[in-house]
């Protein structure tokens, strides 16, 4: 769909508000908010969603200036990464596609399983996700491939439906090579499958710093919603990092 077609579907005419404000990708902008949804906010310029601007100013406030920065994203399209592209020294870009080898390459796109990274340790300063670590089954083996492929030092920004519950609910596992269901499956609409949901494995609450933690990382913190994301918006991004060496 193109980002006119995909705006007109999100459009409710009585609830459309538009604001001047920034981004943390293209500068000065027009913000919509097309209905009374985080997934409406957008940023006129670039397309970037609130998920995507939250992360955005994360990147701007807590990495800085990406010049001569590694970057790993966990997707392989849209504003955040164009803008990766734009600005970071290299950006390894990838899509999880389900029976590609890691590293393999289709379409001219990286496949990497984010349980199993191909890529060599300790070889980037930067490492992000949006909306995928709830759909990995394990997420304590995803947590400690992204700290083994950060530099001591670096840092990992990514975003998750995050709960206010103290504790992290899992709703589904996988055994012996099947999916286990533990509550009702809950599905979350995919651009790269149209129509086809991916299954939730989890619903996280504020303990997601401890998993963090127990994955080896230094640092683990959930940064609050920014107020620069208007109407309330703004997402919640996790942020973990290894201390630099000594
Ligand atoms: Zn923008």
């Amino acid at each position: 769909m193109s980002r006119l077609a995909q705006l007109r579907a999100l459009l409710r005419w009585r609830e459309l508000r538009a604001r001047i404000g920034a981004c943390p990708f293209c500068g000065p902008t027009l913000l919509l908010r097309l209905a009374r949804d985080e997934l409406a906010l957008r940023c006129l310029r670039c397309g970037a969603s609130a998920v995507h601007l939250s992360l955005g100013w994360a990147i701007r406030d807590r990495v800085g200036a990406l010049r001569g920065l590694d970057v790993c994203e966990l997707s392989a399209r849209g504003p955040l990464v164009a803008f990766l592209r734009r600005e970071a020294a290299t950006a390894s870009l990838s899509e999880y596609v389900e029976g590609a080898a890691p590293g393999e390459v289709r379409g001219g796109v990286r496949c990497e399983d984010v349980q199993h990274l191909s890529y060599a340790d300790a070889c980037f300063d930067l490492c992000t996700s949006t909306e995928v670590l709830e759909h990995v089954p394990s997420d304590a083996d995803a947590f400690a491939e992204l700290r083994r492929v950060l530099r001591p030092g670096g840092v990992l920004l990514f975003t998750v439906p995050l709960g206010e519950q103290p504790s992290t609910r899992e709703r589904a596992r996988l055994w012996e090579g099947r999916v286990e269901h533990l509550r009702p499956p809950a599905y979350h609409g995919d651009p790269l499958r149209p129509g086809v949901g991916i299954l939730c494995y989890r619903d996280y609450g504020r303990d997601i710093v401890d998993r963090l933690r127990a994955a080896g990382f230094d640092r683990a913190a959930i940064l609050p919603r920014d107020p620069r994301v208007p109407w309330g918006l703004g997402r919640e991004v996790i942020l973990a990092s290894r201390a630099p060496s000594p």
